[in-house]
C-alpha cells in the first residue's frame, strides 16, 4: 500500500502517529475544541481539526529555512484533541484543562496546543506554572488579552490579565509582538507593536524578544490574529496593519536557539471564516516552525 500521500489516510497533525501513551514523548500535540470564551465571531473549536488538515501538505522531510525534518530529532506524537463539556463553562473547563496538561508534563512530554479561543491558554498556563513556576512569555497577538473593566470576567480578551495578577506569568520577562489595540495599562509586560516589526527588522524584533525573556522558562503562544487578516482571515477579531506570515518565521528562526521554550500554542483558528485555508495553512506552518525551533535547541 502507498502511504506517502499527503492528502490520504486520517488526520493527525503532520502524520504524527495518534496515541495518549506519553512513554519517551518529546512533544504531544494537543487540541482543544473550545471556542464558547469568544467575544465576536466564533468557529475556532473547529481550528484543530483545520490545522491538522492544513498540516499534511507540509509533511515533506525538511522544513524551509530550518533545513531539519524536527521529527528526526523529537519523539512527536498527536495526542487527539481534550475531551471538553461545553455544557459546563469556564471554571469546570479551566479545571479539567489544566489537570490534562499536568498529567502530559508529568509524564514528562511538553505540549503544542492548536485552539480552540485563546482563553486555553490560561488553564495551560496554571498546569505550567505548577511544575515551572512564573514563566516568561512571548505573545503574538493583535490584542494584549489583559482587559480587565470588570474584574470577573474570563473571556478570550481578559486571560492574561488574569494569569498576571495569579502570578503564572512574570511580566517583567514578557513581551507582547504585533500589538495594534489600545489598552493604556500594559500590566508590566513589553510591547513590541505591529507597526514596529513593520518599520524595523526581524534582527531587531528577536533581539527585543531575547533581551526581555533571557534565560528564563519561556511560553510561546501565537494568536493566529498576530497576522494581518489578508493572511489570516478565518479568526474571532481580525485587526487589519498586521503581521505577514515572512515577518514571523523570521522572527522565530532568528530567536532560535536561544530562548528556552518550555511550552507553546497556536490559537484562535476559525475555519468558518477561512478561505482557501490559508489561515489555517498559517497555522500549521508557525506550528511546525515551532516544532524545528525545539529541535534545533
Ligand atoms: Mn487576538
Ligand atoms: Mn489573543
Amino acid at each position: 500500500m502507498y502511504d506517502k500521500n499527503t492528502f490520504a489516510h486520517e488526520l493527525s497533525f503532520m502524520r504524527r502517529p495518534h496515541t495518549k501513551e506519553l512513554d519517551g514523548v518529546d512533544i504531544a500535540v494537543v487540541g482543544v475544541p473550545y471556542d464558547l470564551a469568544t467575544s465576536n465571531r466564533p468557529g475556532a473549536r473547529f481550528g484543530p481539526r483545520a490545522i491538522r488538515a492544513a498540516s499534511a501538505q507540509l509533511a515533506w522531510g525538511k522544513h524551509w529555512p530550518w533545513n531539519i525534518n524536527p521529527f528526526e530529532k523529537l519523539n512527536v506524537i498527536d495526542y487527539g484533541d481534550l475531551d471538553i463539556d461545553y455544557g459546563y463553562s469556564s471554571s469546570i473547563i479551566g479545571a479539567e484543562i489544566t489537570i490534562d496538561i499536568i498529567k502530559i508534563l508529568k509524564a514528562g512530554a511538553s505540549t503544542l496546543t492548536l485552539g480552540g479561543d485563546h482563553w486555553a491558554t490560561y488553564p495551560i498556563l496554571k498546569a505550567y506554572n505548577e511544575m515551572h513556576g512564573p514563566l516568561a512569555l512571548i505573545h503574538f497577538d493583535a490584542h494584549s488579552d489583559t482587559w480587565n473593566e470588570k474584574v470577573q470576567r474570563f473571556d478570550h480578551g481578559t486571560m492574561f490579565y488574569h494569569a498576571i495578577n495569579e502570578g503564572l506569568i512574570d511580566p517583567d520577562h514578557s513581551i507582547q509582538i504585533g500589538i495594534r489595540t489600545t489598552n493604556e495599562d500594559r500590566m508590566g509586560m513589553k510591547w513590541v507593536t505591529a507597526d514596529l516589526v513593520h518599520n524595523r527588522s526581524a534582527v531587531f524584533v528577536a533581539k527585543q524578544i531575547a533581551e526581555r525573556v533571557r534565560t528564563k522558562k519561556v511560553y510561546l503562544t501565537v494568536d493566529i490574529d498576530c497576522l494581518d487578516p489578508s493572511v489570516a482571515p478565518g479568526t474571532g477579531t481580525p485587526v487589519c496593519g498586521g503581521l505577514f506570515m515572512h515577518q514571523v518565521q523570521n522572527i522565530m528562526h532568528l530567536l532560535a536557539p536561544r530562548i528556552n521554550i518550555v511550552g507553546m500554542d497556536v490559537m484562535e483558528v476559525s475555519p468558518p471564516y477561512d478561505h482557501a485555508e490559508i489561515t489555517s495553512l498559517a497555522a500549521a506552518t508557525i506550528a511546525l516552525d515551532l516544532l524545528c525551533f525545539q529541535a534545533s535547541s
